[in-house]
């Protein structure tokens, strides 16, 4: 039973007691109902935010609220070629990954 991947027991981590763990991070004791392995959540919200965050290597031009009109409005113009640009690159990756998979 110990060698089956789906059927793993965990020690909780809160009351001590042996557990089936399934070996999901949202898995919970058969005994107190805290996380088995909250270590194992924390890492896939954090894998999931990582995911979610488009375009890090993007800045952006900051356009600070102290600036005249025809400097936001230069602001704004390179800002557009900015997004443009990187939904550009984004589209090629896009592509890229589509014919290499
Ligand atoms: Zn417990």
């Amino acid at each position: 039973m110990a060698d089956s991947p789906l059927f793993a027991s965990k020690k909780c981590p809160v009351c001590l007691q042996w557990s089936t763990w399934q070996q999901q991070p949202d898995d919970r004791c058969e005994h107190c109902g805290n996380l088995l392995d909250p270590q194992a959540e924390k890492s896939a919200i954090a894998r999931e935010e990582l995911a979610n965050q488009k375009m890090p290597s993007v800045i952006l031009m900051e356009i600070s609220p102290d600036d005249g009109p025809v400097k936001r409005f230069f602001k704004t113009i390179v800002r557009g070629g900015q997004l443009a640009f990187a939904a550009i690159l984004s589209f090629i990756m896009w592509v890229v990954a589509a014919v290499a998979g």
